[in-house]
């Protein structure tokens, strides 16, 4: 174990994953911190990481790209991060078991929470396994063409959904978690697209047999769906780059000039917490540009070390 980093990586999605590979092959010394919560972690099999056309399973992926940022050098260890400061053009995280690790180059790759329907948590996974509830209609709505879909929440997001899968079925319901929040704008353009719009809120749900039962109040029969697509929104795990001086926009993301680099030098952010569109492909290409841009920032310093 070197006595002193170059890069310190929070995360072991795909961007952190990526972005220590690229430094690793810069000859860098890099660690990332996990504390195993990747959201790929979670993913059964996706069909759209570009060079696997039978699909892969999320966890497959992971192993196969920690293995790959090791076999070049890079050291990945669990740890959950609990804290992250700058002194001196020092990044320093501190580690629940109270480590304290520093680098003069950081990069967050610390991804997002879903915000996730109502389910016990065993009745939950296992209708994500069966692809039963998903989170993501770009992932995965090409593999629900033709089926009964439910999206729930009643609002400018659930309706940007419910309009997105359209494509892909035309037997779309769009289902109010508790309030109908729709405008009269989105309310024409569903009605349009032939989306139906309950007005009950939604009771509770029941996995059966591969399919959703959805029981709505005050209606004692359920609806009954092959896929139901919670949109409910996200929390981004931004609290590292807050309290490094990151300011958010209004989503509560970094901005997305950030795998470029941000407002605090030497300091990354990548993937889910930036702003754009929350893919494994574009987690992947973030972590290659921060870990040039990082390795050039070293390069910079080390020259002007050199000149002084
Ligand atoms: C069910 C599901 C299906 C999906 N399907 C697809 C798909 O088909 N195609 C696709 O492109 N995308 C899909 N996604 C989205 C994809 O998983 C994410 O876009 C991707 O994982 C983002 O990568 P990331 O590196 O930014 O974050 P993540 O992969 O979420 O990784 C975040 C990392 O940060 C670490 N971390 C966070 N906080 C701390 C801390 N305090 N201490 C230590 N470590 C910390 C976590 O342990 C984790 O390693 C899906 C997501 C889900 C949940």
């Amino acid at each position: 174990m070197p006595d002193r980093w170059d890069c310190l990586i929070v995360g072991a999605g795909p961007g952190g994953l990526s972005a220590a590979l690229y430094m690793a092959r810069f000859l860098r010394r890099v660690l990332v911190l996990h504390d195993d919560t990747s959201r790929t972690l979670r993913i059964s099999k996706t069909h759209n990481v570009p060079g696997f056309p039978d699909g892969v399973a999320g966890p497959d992926l992971i192993a196969r790209m920690a293995g790959h940022a090791v076999r070049f050098g890079a050291q990945v260890r669990e740890a959950e991060v609990v804290s992250a400061s700058r002194v001196e053009n020092m990044f320093e995280v501190r580690t629940r078991e109270g480590e304290r690790i520093s680098a003069p180059t950081l990069i967050l790759a610390t991804g997002l929470f879903m915000n996730q329907i109502s389910l016990p948590r065993d009745v939950h996974e296992a209708a994500m396994r069966a692809g039963v509830v998903r989170y993501c209609p770009i992932c995965d709505g090409f593999e629900h063409s033709g089926d009964r879909i439910a999206v729930v929440g009643c609002d400018e997001q659930g309706a940007k959904e419910a309009l997105f899968l359209r494509r892909y079925s035309s037997d779309i319901t769009l289902i109010p978690r508790a309030f109908d929040e729709l405008d009269a704008r989105e309310r024409r353009d569903l009605e349009q697209a032939g989306i139906t719009t309950v007005e009950h809120a939604l009771d509770h749900l029941e996995l059966h047999d591969n399919t959703m039962l959805v029981y709505l109040r005050e209606q004692e029969m359920p609806l009954v769906f092959d896929v139901v697509y919670p949109a409910l929104g996200t929390r981004q795990r931004t609290q590292f780059a807050q309290s490094l001086g990151v300011v958010l926009n209004d989503q509560g993301a970094v901005d997305a000039r950030s795998p470029y680099g941000t407002s605090v030098a030497g300091l990354y952010c990548i993937g889910d917490i930036v702003d754009g569109l929350d893919q494994i492909s574009v987690a992947m290409g973030h972590g290659a540009i921060a870990a040039t841009k990082a390795h050039n920032y070293l390069r910079a310093m080390e020259s002007d070390g050199a000149r002084a």
